[in-house]
């Protein structure tokens, strides 16, 4: 029993060996790597797109208050100074200086606002850019990928129908225990004893169970999991 499931496992390896080199696949690691890149940019993009249209509403906000200065200056040069006594006149000027110094400020705020939109502008685009690059290298990534997955597709096929024909004259149990250990990644599943060790794993059996295996064929390793057998 233990020889055609060895058998079973020797071609199940070959399958192993094929689904691992396409899951290390460099192309597959690229694509994966940039579909995250591009998912990070989009959200990138779309923390950009606030930050300008909240800088575009400050900027009509501030575009409204110096509209409003202007006509406030303009006011006051256009209003009419005779017959106004040196108090009033004083008092004006002063509310003019006050206006003027606060459309200064008003000025810096619009030029810091602008400044901060050419910024965001300008990273906007670099991003796109990158953008463009990371689906374009997506793609080439993608197809060679998909070229080696159908290179590699028929062999696969091939394998499992000859391990599907394998299964109907192998002992039911001993297969379950293998389909379960495959599941959870361990390859190879059975692996003989060494000595009294386990041949997976290397740990030291204790006799009883040394015994155990003598007597029953193969026992799980409490440390590895593998199906230890006797050769
Ligand atoms: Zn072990």
């Amino acid at each position: 029993m233990i020889d055609k499931i060895l058998e079973y496992q020797k071609l199940d390896g070959n399958k192993v060996k094929i689904e691992k080199a396409l899951s290390e696949n460099e192309n597959k690691k690229q694509a994966t790597l940039m579909v995250k890149f591009v998912k990070e940019a989009q959200s990138k993009a779309l923390k950009m797109d606030e930050e300008a249209a909240k800088l575009k509403k400050e900027f009509e906000k501030l575009s409204q208050v110096e509209q409003k200065g202007l006509q406030m200056v303009e006011k006051y040069v256009n209003q009419k100074t005779e017959g106004a006594d040196l108090e009033g006149l004083e008092e004006t000027l002063s509310r003019m200086q006050k206006v003027l110094k606060q459309l200064s400020d008003l000025e810096d705020l619009l030029r810091k606002n602008k400044a901060q939109t050419e910024e965001i502008i300008k990273a906007f685009d670099t991003l796109k850019n990158k953008l463009r690059a990371a689906k374009i290298k997506h793609k080439e990534n993608k197809d060679l990928y998909e070229a080696e997955l159908a290179k590699k597709g028929p062999e696969i096929k091939a394998t499992t129908k000859s391990l599907e024909e394998m299964e109907k004259t192998l002992d039911k149990e001993l297969l379950a225990k293998y389909k379960a250990a495959r599941k959870v990644g361990i390859y190879p599943v059975f692996v003989p004893l060494e000595g009294n060790s386990c041949g997976g794993c290397r740990i030291s059996m204790a006799s009883a169970k040394v015994d155990e295996i003598k007597r029953n064929g193969h026992i799980e390793c409490y440390n590895c999991k593998r199906m230890i057998y006797n050769k």
